[in-house]
């Protein structure tokens, strides 16, 4: 046990690690959970619990690891609430896209935005995340859609992160759509993302993404992004079989991508490569719910073996979710995961998306991002009633690298 114990979480009447056997989540009854400067340094019942200078009550609330919203797009400038008011009017998103709206028009006010001010609003976005229990989130670029506007974007994220105090992978999109200028020469455009943006990102970015579906990028063209992504050391992950289905979640497996995303139209063969690959699939159901998507094959998915994890896909258009526990409910009601694939979704297979298996559980030795979360009013300390209530649980206590956050609802 390395260094001096510095804070203990005690009467905790369901703790989930999240450590050892997933179906059961890792639960202990009745913990303690003992923390040294920003690690765990021991787990165990409440009543041989060690003292510390500071020692938190935590009955009524279920404890859990930190959570990690895997998939957002949190570095943007600009608002589409016009554009919901279109759509709410009857308006479709082709539509509006063919008009110089959606995506186009937050590229636009993204890169007319200063590099400082996209630190500041991404910061404040992912503070709100952690209000909810959120300590590791990925950002993606992609409103940039230039060389130096991608990197403004990666730097932005990764700054925002210190700035929060939330750890932040970066993922770098410039293969989100075809920018306006390339409208009509979209070789172009990804001879420009191969050859002019990825030597100039790779060392902002951890991971390399490209959008594949119809209207942006064929599955030969992901394929080269990806390679060339991974040629300079970055990790591959995809958008895949959101809107049309296109072969994207197979291809990527193939070149072993830690995640395909979305997934509502993927086939048994892409279910089969995924599994093969040990490919995460991210559920997303703020944009299957905004978008009125039907499912992913989750039945399919689950009895492939593939791990299941559960992101916001935070964006100003499609998915303006704020709320990883509001996913988690809507994943179970609108997808049928289960309760314990939902929280395995926000923990351990959210970080496993992101090829971090030391986070998303907690174990002793490991990062101490915790999370204490009180369900509604009246409800019994289960995990179910956290997910079964639409974003009606109460963070009691935020946890980031041993530091309390935030929390503090009674
Ligand atoms: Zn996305």
């Amino acid at each position: 046990m390395g260094g001096d114990i510095t804070l203990v979480l005690r009467g905790v009447q369901r703790l989930l690690t999240l450590d050892g056997n997933e179906e059961a989540l890792g639960a202990h009854a009745d913990a303690a959970i003992a923390i040294a400067g920003d690690r765990v340094a021991w787990i165990g019942p409440d009543a041989q619990a060690p003292d510390a200078p500071d020692v938190r009550d935590l009955r009524g609330a279920v404890v859990l690891p930190g959570l990690v919203d895997c998939h957002t797009h949190a570095v943007w400038a600009g608002s589409r609430s016009d554009e919901f008011l279109l759509r709410l009017a009857g308006r479709d998103y082709s539509s509006i896209l063919e008009g110089g709206g959606g995506i186009l028009s937050t590229v636009r006010a993204t890169r007319a935005c200063p590099e400082a001010e996209l630190v500041q609003l991404c910061a404040a976005r992912l503070l709100r995340l952690r209000a909810r229990g959120v300590t590791t989130v990925e950002v993606k670029s992609g409103y940039g859609l230039t060389p130096s506007a991608e990197l403004k974007l990666l730097r932005a994220a990764r700054q925002a992160g210190q700035m929060a105090g939330i750890r932040v992978l970066t993922t770098f999109l410039g293969a989100h759509t075809v920018p306006e200028e390339y409208r009509g020469d979209r070789e172009g455009y990804v001879e420009q993302i191969v050859v002019e943006q990825l030597p100039l990102v790779a060392e902002h970015a951890d991971f390399i993404d490209v959008y594949v579906d119809r209207g942006a990028f064929t599955v030969e063209e992901g394929e080269r992004i990806l390679r060339a992504g991974m040629e300079v050391g970055l990790k591959p992950r995809i958008h895949a079989e959101q809107v049309t289905f296109t072969g994207a979640a197979r291809m990527a497996a193939s070149l072993g991508a830690f995640s395909a995303d979305h997934l509502e139209r993927i086939d048994d063969e892409g279910v089969a490569a995924m599994a093969a690959a040990g490919t995460v699939g991210v559920m997303l159901p703020g944009a299957m719910i905004t978008l009125g998507d039907d499912p992913p094959p989750v039945v399919s998915l689950r009895e492939a073996g593939v791990p299941l994890a559960v992101a916001t896909d935070l964006n100003p258009g499609t998915s303006p979710v704020y709320d990883p526990w509001l996913c988690a409910s809507l994943a179970c009601v609108s997808m049928k995961l289960t309760v314990p694939e939902a929280i395995a979704g926000l923990t351990l297979n959210g970080a496993r998306a992101l090829g971090r298996p030391d986070l998303g559980r907690l174990y002793v030795g490991g990062p101490a991002d915790v999370v204490a979360v009180r369900p509604p009013p009246g409800e019994p300390i289960t995990e179910a009633a956290l997910v079964q209530g639409l974003a009606g649980v109460a963070p009691a206590l935020v946890i980031a690298a041993g530091e309390i956050v935030g929390g503090a609802a009674p």
